[in-house]
């Protein structure tokens, strides 16, 4: 079957494989001075954003991801006041870390303001959160902030990034996660996507070993669905400044005082699961 215009196509080159949506309309097209955003109105999975040809999200699937990027990383850390989100202009990981009522502060440090305004306006379902007291907004680089951040500042730093090509390429580096290291305190947390675990291994390993050269302890990988990403499986990776990753506060999870649609203290628990394959390269690390 050939597919008519009526499509939008995403080629995973590496996969060898494409996804595509039927789109009803293009809603929107920019190019900004950092990449190409296009907006479009898919019939199966609502608005969907896409970055330099990547999709980013859907109005459908999102909250897969964001609750990911979220959840596990805030209820590891014993304690998480101050949250940084390098990334994530979107704004869905930002609503999801200001539910846990314990958080303070939560700073959102995107490269591209356009993208937090064009999500204002085709995913205002993930912008509730934006005018909470708590969240403060920085349109910028999130490498230079976090060469600049003050030491033992940070409790939990969410790198909500786009894949490692462009501006967020330096954001898979061991100098930047050595700037993380700087900036988190004791037990503090680092977790970022870190793509599929079926196909983009050549990506997560070096990640778990420019995360531990940068001097975490311990670094483990989530995973979970993410039905409009290549393959439809992905992943989070942590990375932790003394203390486990697998030890979560379960029983506070359990009886988290906010609605999820996908997290929960057992889905967090399965997400910890190793699968063997992988088990064995880490092993080799
Ligand atoms: N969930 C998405 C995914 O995995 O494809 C990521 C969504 S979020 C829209 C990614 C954001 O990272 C983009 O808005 C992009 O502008 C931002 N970004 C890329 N490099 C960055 C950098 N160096 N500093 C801050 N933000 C950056």
């Amino acid at each position: 079957m050939t597919l008519d215009e009526n499509w939008f196509t995403e080629v995973c080159e590496e996969c060898g494989t494409a996804f595509s949506l039927r789109s009803r309309r293009k809603l929107h097209e920019e190019q900004t001075p950092f990449q190409k955003i296009e907006i479009h109105d898919t019939e199966a999975f609502g608005n969907l954003m896409v970055i330099d040809g990547f999709v980013m999200l859907s109005a459908r699937d999102n909250f897969l991801y964001h609750e990911m990027m979220a959840h596990p990383a805030l209820y590891t850390h014993r304690a998480p006041r101050r949250v940084v989100i390098i990334g994530g202009g979107d704004c869905g990981t930002l609503q999801e870390v200001l539910r846990h009522p314990e958080v303070e502060h939560c700073l959102q440090v995107e490269i591209d303001e356009r993208v937090t305004r064009l999500a204002e306006e085709y995913f205002p379902e993930l912008c509730t959160a934006n005018n909470d007291p708590r969240a403060e907004f920085l349109f910028g680089d999130g490498i230079r902030w976090m060469k600049e951040a003050e030491p033992g500042s940070v409790d939990v730093i969410i790198v909500d990034s786009t894949d490692p090509i462009g501006p967020a390429r330096g954001l898979f580096t061991e100098a930047f996660y050595r700037d993380c290291h700087r900036a988190v305190g004791e037990g503090g947390i680092v977790v970022q996507q870190s793509e599929s675990p079926l196909v983009h291994l050549e990506i997560l390993l070096p990640m778990h070993r420019a995360m531990r050269a940068a001097g975490f302890e311990t670094t483990h990988t989530l995973q979970f669905p993410q039905p409009v990403y290549p393959t439809g499986w992905w992943s989070a990776t942590m990375a932790r400044k003394g203390g486990s990753l697998l030890e979560f506060r379960e029983m506070e999870a359990a009886a988290r005082p906010f609605e999820t649609r996908y997290y929960n203290a057992e889905i967090h628990r399965g997400a910890l699961a190793v699968p063997e394959f992988f088990r064995r390269e880490l092993e080799r690390l």
